[in-house]
């Protein structure tokens, strides 16, 4: 950085934050070294991310920038690039990229940041296997703003920061909490879609309890969600189908007697608290919990207590909750709270990829998928990515 550069710095901070000039005149007080950069904008990452592996066998390392414009002009936020040993991580978000993984919290479209503003950007992160797991990542970040002294002259700051660490943790294998074919894995990673944007600030903390939660659909022979009215539930071959608890471990939650919802529309005046209709929460280790969320009415049937097996039966897909459509909601969290928790990676044992679903927007409404080639194939310790149709068994 020029001194130039750092002057207008400098001056951005006396215009915007009043009464703090004598803080950041000093300059030397407030460099750590030569190399610092004072950012108007401040970027935390909400989780530290564990590596997974991924059906397009790439490892993710997927987690959340909250993102605060300190100052009182508008800042465009250029690029957001993880690096890890000073090598980049996979594809640096900017421009259009950028734009669809963050979201503005003001609800504009774009980088643009108002005064004060802030946002949250959906970082996926990725590298081969055969590169060592890191260890550290920090990113290269590169953010703009128009001098507010001659507004025709753009200020560009870049700097390398916001380090987290790569906590030395594992992702949670599990088994199966399904049988058969035809299983798309909706709404599931790496992508800004319904699970990952539940950022929900409960009492007060953002967690991202779905960060890594998948909707599970089937399709039918035809390749359809269902045969008949859309608003029937026994329109949809699936429901009532057997959940399998994906692990062993202990119940420690759940619910029960919710009414079944009814399907094409999500059900009016959904709180917090009967999103997952009727559920179970399984206790698999210490800090590390499964979630089956949406089941059938009177399905269940362990009792909280109960120690489970691998592939014992909890009870029943259904359709309860907040829910337009029957599915099996299943997460893996840090607690046993469905919302005050963390969601962590998981990889299945073992699934048969069977290709990708290319008009999710569409199947329900009842058109057909339209299956592409991509992601088919026999994967071990993986995890489904977004709309890959699986097969669990034989
Ligand atoms: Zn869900």
């Amino acid at each position: 950085m020029n001194s130039r550069g750092i002057l207008f710095r400098l001056s951005l901070f006396a215009l915007t934050l009043t009464g703090l000039t004598a803080i950041v005149a000093p300059a030397s007080a407030v460099r750590p070294d030569s190399s610092a950069v004072l950012s108007p904008v401040a970027f935390e990452t909400i989780n530290r991310p564990t590596p997974v592996m991924g059906a397009d066998n790439r490892q993710h390392m997927v987690y959340e920038l909250l993102v605060v414009n300190q100052s009182q002009l508008e800042i465009d936020i250029r690029k957001v690039a993880p690096r890890a040993e000073g090598n980049r991580l996979g594809q640096p978000l900017t421009g259009e990229k950028l734009a669809e993984r963050m979201r503005v919290n003001a609800g504009t479209a774009g980088t643009i940041l108002s005064a004060g503003g802030s946002a949250t950007i959906f970082v996926d992160a990725t590298y081969s296997p055969a590169r060592k797991r890191p260890e550290f990542l920090n990113h290269a970040i590169s953010i703009a703003w128009a001098d507010p002294e001659n507004p025709s002259e753009e200020v560009r700051s870049t700097f390398i920061g916001v380090s987290t660490e790569v906590p030395p943790m594992k992702p949670v294998v599990v088994a199966a909490p399904l049988r058969g074919t035809g299983w798309v894995a909706a709404n599931g990673c790496c992508n800004l879609n319904a699970h990952r944007g539940a950022t929900l600030a409960i009492d007060g903390t953002i967690r991202v309890p779905e960060r890594f939660a998948i909707d599970f659909v089937q399709l039918s022979s035809e390749d359809r969600l269902f045969d008949g009215p859309l608003n029937d539930l026994t329109s949809y071959a699936y429901f009532g189908a057997p959940i399998l608890s994906a692990t062993s471990g202990r119940v420690v939650g759940l619910r029960r007697n919710m009414p079944e919802q009814v399907p094409g529309s999500l059900p009016a005046g959904a709180t917090i608290q009967m999103a997952g209709g009727n559920y179970v929460v399984v206790r698999i280790a210490k800090n590390r919990y499964a979630f089956y969320a949406h089941m059938k009415t009177g399905s269940l049937r362990v009792r909280v207590g109960q120690k489970v097996k691998a592939g014992q039966v909890l009870g029943l897909l259904g359709n309860t909750g907040n829910t337009d459509g029957p599915h099996l909601h299943f997460h893996i969290m840090n607690s046993p709270s469905p919302l005050q928790s963390d969601g962590l990676p998981f990889v299945f044992k073992s699934f048969r990829g069977q290709g990708v679903v290319r008009n999710m927007e569409e199947i329900p409404s009842g058109t057909p998928a339209d299956i592409g080639r991509e992601l088919r194939g026999r994967y071990r310790n993986a995890l489904p990515l977004e709309n890959q149709i699986v097969r669990f068994g034989r």
